[in-house]
């Protein structure tokens, strides 16, 4: 198989196999075919995983964290070295299409390595007097063995954002990718080996969800990092709560992009282009509920179908595709099944909607006109090809309406009136906001969710808090004063 990793797990710095667990096939949605066979981890494979990295973190925290970042940026240079090798893998790992993976996953996942390596040698603390020449200073510290697990939309990314600031930090790392990617993770953990990193600090285990919850309820596990849906996160949040252990929930959404009459009608139907079909939708902080104020609607449309004409839908390999397949089976067909139910609660369908007559999961790019807040489409998370357009008259009438979710992941709006734009930004209920713009997740900007969309933040600095805890050291200069 033409994909065939030399074994399903990378542990103390190798390839580690264990025929006993579960198989897991790995295959490429753009054509059906088996393109890897793995086994999901067994006990034994798990407990080599956390064995590993905890011998491995205290030398790797030991080091300066300057030593630390030289390993993060090798590592960065050498992902980019090998970029096309990486989006190729990506690309038969997800079904995105080349032309994505080769702008958007090991070159983010390098942009992780090579700002956490960065940040390495200024990670400190600070140093607080207290009067009398007595002071206080606080030592950073790292967590320890941190358990990262990922959703299958950017399974390279999500090693690298979740791997960069806590390698930066001192920690080591057990992740678990989705079985239903599980290719991309092995070669960030073998690049890591190469740019010199210790043997155990970045350990990979696949498998299905049994083996997450075997790493997150483990008490030598100190963090947890999840990208997921809600579901899984809650189970996630429980079970890490239950020994007290640091999390960082980065799950799903259902976010308003909202249209006002004044907006370039070009730039917004860009922008929702981007916020609903990049990676044929498979993206957590899209913006798939799309408010249009009344007096565009037609015009905005007209302007989305002429431009949905020219999309390129077929084999991701070709780099003129611009559209490929959905990751599974299982999520196309639940894909389609949001269609029918959009189609049979009256929304209006006014393109695609339908599987494309290939090999592969693919379905049209989808949307639908006329929808209302209490239809399951606009209510749902769909995490495909669907974007739903909504009317709206007023501002005030459209922000509460947008907020009324659950999820608080991303947030949009397109308006050329400056004020507006700023007040309805401070009024949304979500973690990651963009005026005239949508999708953007530079590593310099925190990003993340409020309400049920997640806890704590990925990328920035803001990153490092979650990665590490501050020691705080009470110093003396003077007697002690005791009143007996
Ligand atoms: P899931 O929530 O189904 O799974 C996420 C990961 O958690 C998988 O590796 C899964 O393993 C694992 N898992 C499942 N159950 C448990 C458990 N009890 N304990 C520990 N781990 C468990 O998400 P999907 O993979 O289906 O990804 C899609 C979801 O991810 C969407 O809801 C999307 O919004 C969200 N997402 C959020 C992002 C964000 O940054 N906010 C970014 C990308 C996606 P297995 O697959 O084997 O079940």
């Amino acid at each position: 198989m033409k994909f065939q990793p030399e074994a399903s797990h990378f542990i103390d710095g190798a390839y580690v196999e264990d025929t006993a667990g579960t198989p897991i096939d790995v295959i490429y949605p753009a054509t059906g075919e088996v393109i890897a066979r793995l086994h999901s981890a067994t006990p034994q494979i798990v407990e080599q995983a956390l064995t590993s990295a905890k011998r491995a973190q205290k030398a790797w925290a030991a080091m300066t964290g300057t030593e630390r970042g030289r390993i993060l940026r090798r590592a960065a240079d050498i992902m980019r070295d090998r970029n096309r090798e990486l989006s190729i893998l990506e690309t038969h790992d997800t079904g995105k299409p080349l032309q994505e993976t080769l702008v958007a996953d090991a070159t983010s996942g390098a942009d992780a390595l090579e700002y956490f390596g960065g940040l390495g040698g200024s990670l400190t603390g600070e140093h607080i007097p207290l009067g009398g020449g007595d002071f206080v200073y606080t030592i950073r510290e790292a967590l320890g063995v941190c358990v990262g697990i990922g959703a299958w939309n950017y399974p390279t990314q999500i090693a690298c954002w979740k791997g960069a600031p806590a390698l930066a930090c001192g920690n080591a790392m057990v992740f678990k990718p989705s079985e239903t990617t599980p290719l991309s993770a092995l070669k960030v953990a073998e690049i890591l080996i190469e740019a010199g990193a210790p043997k155990g600090i970045y350990n990979v285990v696949q498998g299905y969800g049994d083996v997450g919850a075997a790493l997150v309820t483990d008490p030598r596990v100190a963090k947890v990092s999840l990208t997921g849906s809600v579901p899984t996160g809650r189970k996630v949040y429980a079970a890490a709560a239950e020994g007290m252990k640091h999390v960082t929930m980065e799950l799903g959404g259902k976010s308003p992009l909202i249209v006002f009459d004044d907006a370039d009608i070009e730039n917004a139907v860009s922008g929702a282009i981007l916020g609903n079909f990049y990676s044929s939708g498979q993206v957590c902080s899209n913006g798939t509920r799309v408010f249009v104020q009344k007096g565009i609607k037609e015009a905005f449309l007209t302007r989305l179908t002429e431009r949905l004409a020219n999309v390129k839908i077929g084999d991701p390999m070709d780099e003129a595709v611009n559209f490929g397949p959905m990751v599974s089976e299982a999520q196309m067909n639940i894909v389609l099944g949001y269609v029918e139910k959009g189609k049979a609660e009256g929304a209006r369908l006014v393109h695609g909607g339908a599987r494309l007559d290939r090999a592969g999961f693919y379905l049209q790019p989808t949307v639908f006109a006329d929808v209302t807040d209490d239809m399951t489409i606009a209510r749902e998370e769909i995490f495909g090809p669907v974007m739903s357009v909504l009317d709206f008259e007023t501002e005030d009438e459209v922000m509460t309406r947008a907020n009324a979710t659950e999820f608080g992941l991303a947030a949009g709006v397109f308006t050329n009136d400056l004020t507006r734009a700023h007040r309805v930004v401070a009024g949304f209920e979500a973690g990651t906001c963009y005026i005239n713009t949508y999708n953007l997740a530079p590593v310099e900007a925190p990003f993340g969710g409020s309400k049920m969309s997640g806890v704590g933040r990925e990328n920035s600095k803001l990153a490092i808090n979650h990665f590490s805890e501050m020691k705080t050291v009470y110093v003396s200069m003077n007697d002690v004063e005791a009143p007996y």
